[in-house]
This record gives structure tokens, C-alpha cells and sequence, in this order.
């Protein structure tokens, strides 16, 4: 199995290191023949218009839509979240719509636009979690599992193949989020 990183903006390269420490083969994925050649994608943390925007630049808004509604698994941390989600508050940027997600990218409010929390997230357990400009879930559909929760706001979720997070698993040494995604798809 290879997993694809988007590699354009943001903390990519913590993803690769994460998963090259699981032992699992990771490759930058920054045009559509890139997704071709991987099995599952991580959208890494960020800035989600910077990202949406170079996408489609390269060609892969519709390309990673499509694999994703063919069952392409797919894991987003922060901005990788918004991207995915069904409905962003303003518009910017759009969201694929691949996860029955509503998010407001600003509603954590500048006092506390950085964080951190102690979760106990479904299926993997207590963790520590860093928050970063985090967008904020604030409606979801009856396909969505919620596996973890802070001041009852979900910050841990997924659709089918699809697992999003709005902390950052790849900036804390913390494997466990990455290992359950891998898991959840083998
Ligand atoms: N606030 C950023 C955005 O809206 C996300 C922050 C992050 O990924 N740490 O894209």
C-alpha cells in the first residue's frame, strides 16, 4: 500500500514522517497522475484557500473528488479537514463535499485560536491534542461517526472511508490517529 500526502502547502512533510515511522510507504501527491499511483490520501494542516487554490491549478479538485466518491480513503488534519467537508461557513474555500460536514474556519475566536486538550477519542483512546487556527464542526449528517469530542464540539469524525481530524496528530509524535486510519482501510 502507498499513501499519498498532498504535498503543495502546510505540514506535509510531518505526515510523510509519521507514517514512515508506521512503516508504510508515503509519496507527495501533487497532480492527478500522483493520485493515480496511491491508495489511500492525507490532507495535510495549513491554509485551506492556499490549498483549494493551487488543487485546482493541478488539476486535482475533481480528480480526488472523483476517487474519493469511488471509495478512495482519505484523512484530513485541520485545513486538510475543511477541504473535505461538505459546507464551509463563507464559501472559502469551497470543500469537496466528500464528508457530510459543516465547518467554520474561524469559530474557535482569536483568544484561543491555538489550544491544546486532552480527548478520548473512540477506538484509539486518551490523547493529547494541539489545536492550530482549528475550524470547528458545527453540524453533521446521520452517516457521520463522531469518535471524539471537545466541549461537546466533534474533533474527531468519519464517513465510511473518510477520518477527519481539526488537531494535529502529525505535530505531537502521536501515531495512534494515523495508525487507526490505516487500520480502518486495510
Ligand atoms: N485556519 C486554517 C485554515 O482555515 C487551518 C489551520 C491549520 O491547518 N492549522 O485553512
Amino acid at each position: 500500500m502507498i499513501v499519498g500526502v498532498l504535498g503543495l502547502q502546510g505540514d506535509f512533510r510531518e505526515h510523510h514522517r509519521v507514517l514512515q515511522q508506521l512503516g508504510v510507504e508515503s509519496r507527495d501527491v501533487r497532480t492527478a497522475d500522483d493520485l493515480d499511483a496511491v491508495d489511500a490520501l492525507v490532507l495535510p494542516g495549513g491554509e485551506s484557500t492556499t490549498m483549494a487554490r493551487l488543487m485546482d491549478w493541478y488539476g486535482l479538485t475533481e480528480a480526488i473528488q472523483r476517487r474519493g466518491r469511488e471509495g478512495l480513503p482519505l484523512f484530513g488534519t485541520c485545513a486538510g479537514l475543511i477541504l473535505l467537508a461538505r459546507d464551509v461557513r463563507g464559501g472559502h474555500p469551497q470543500g469537496l463535499g466528500l464528508i457530510d460536514i459543516a465547518v467554520d474556519r474561524n469559530a474557535y475566536g482569536r483568544q484561543v485560536d491555538s489550544f491544546e486538550a486532552d480527548l478520548d477519542v473512540a477506538g484509539i483512546g486518551p490523547l493529547h491534542a494541539v489545536f492550530i487556527r482549528a475550524p470547528k464542526i458545527t453540524a453533521h449528517g446521520p452517516d457521520v461517526d463522531v469518535l471524539a469530542e471537545h466541549d461537546g464540539v466533534p474533533v474527531v469524525a468519519r464517513e465510511n472511508r473518510i477520518l477527519v481530524s481539526s488537531f494535529h496528530p502529525e505535530l505531537t509524535g502521536e501515531h495512534r490517529v494515523h495508525e487507526h486510519f490505516l487500520g480502518s482501510i486495510a
